[in-house]
């Protein structure tokens, strides 16, 4: 498990206080950047996630917001229900959802584990719709609210062995684009990001794997990754998805709606 770490840096503002935002799989990764640029604009953060929430539940303390956990396994439509009553007892209501929890899987469509493949539905796909279906109420009541999925650039292009994933993705920018289309004369906003590569454990794994196969060194593989598809040959970070997280939560993204926003190094521009 890895120890979470302060982010390099971030803009910061009052412009969320007194916003709840829930972000699901924010233990690690681009959900723990997402969540920590929420926070550093005031906004009071419910975590989810397997990974060390203590520590991750001290670096939003660190924002000056309010900050909660919930362990709800996002694969469970009732564990999901779970958390969202416990982030309205908590905080009101849902009034940013972030739906990041995300896992991979990696196989050729003739030998997927039937397994895998709908684990990797049930909590890259189906946990977005029970957060969006139970959080929108409240929102449109309130006449706010922002529904941010994270998707991938493999939600618009494919890649081989990715079946899975590459289906959830593409699925949940339909589903983005579906829920900001019911909303659209409201102020409820729903959007999806795309992001190429970041290293985070999900990206890691892949680059061990890769390491292996290939009986080369890690940063070798890392390289190697990059390469094969970003033109810009760098990872994004999670602070960067952060920054663009808040900004479709500010005042100047009012009409972005049902966008599926790139942040690919170039990747499918190709
Ligand atoms: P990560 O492994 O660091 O984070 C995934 C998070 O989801 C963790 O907090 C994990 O505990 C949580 N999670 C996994 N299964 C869960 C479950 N059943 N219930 C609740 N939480 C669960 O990976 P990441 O790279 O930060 O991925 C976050 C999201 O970003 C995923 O949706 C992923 O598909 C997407 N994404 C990642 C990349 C990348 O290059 N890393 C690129 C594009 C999109």
């Amino acid at each position: 498990m890895t120890t979470p770490t302060a982010p390099a840096t971030l803009s910061s503002s009052q412009q969320l206080k007194g916003k709840c935002a829930l972000v699901t799989g924010s233990t690690s990764g681009i959900g723990l950047g997402i969540a920590c640029a929420l926070a550093a604009h005031g906004a009071n953060i419910m975590l989810n996630g397997f990974g060390d929430h203590a520590a991750a539940e001290r670096l939003i303390a660190g924002f000056g917001v309010e900050v909660d956990y919930h362990g709800a396994d996002m694969s469970k439509p009732d564990e999901i229900e779970a958390l969202m009553a416990a982030t309205a007892k908590r905080f009101g209501r849902t009034d940013i959802l972030v739906n990041n929890a995300g896992i991979q899987h990696v196989a050729p469509v003739s030998d997927f584990p039937v397994e895998r493949w709908d684990a990797v539905i049930a909590i890259n796909l189906s946990s977005a719709f029970h957060t969006s279906r139970l959080a929108l109420p409240a929102m449109q009541a309130a006449n706010w609210g922002r529904i941010i999925n994270i998707a991938s650039v493999h939600g618009l292009v494919g890649s081989v062995q990715k079946s899975a994933y590459v289906a959830a993705k593409h699925g949940i920018i339909g589903l983005t684009k579906v829920t900001a289309l019911e909303n659209a004369t409201t102020g409820v906003t729903a959007n999806a990001i795309c992001p190429g590569w970041v290293l985070t454990p999900l990206v890691q794994a892949q680059v061990d794997t890769r390491a292996k196969q290939l009986g080369v060194s890690i940063e070798e593989a890392t390289r190697g990754l990059l390469a094969e598809k970003e033109p810009s040959q760098q990872f994004t970070t999670p602070e960067e998805l952060g920054e663009l997280a808040v900004f479709l939560c500010g005042p100047a993204s009012g009409n972005i709606r049902g966008a599926a926003w790139v942040m690919d190094g170039g990747w499918s521009a190709q």
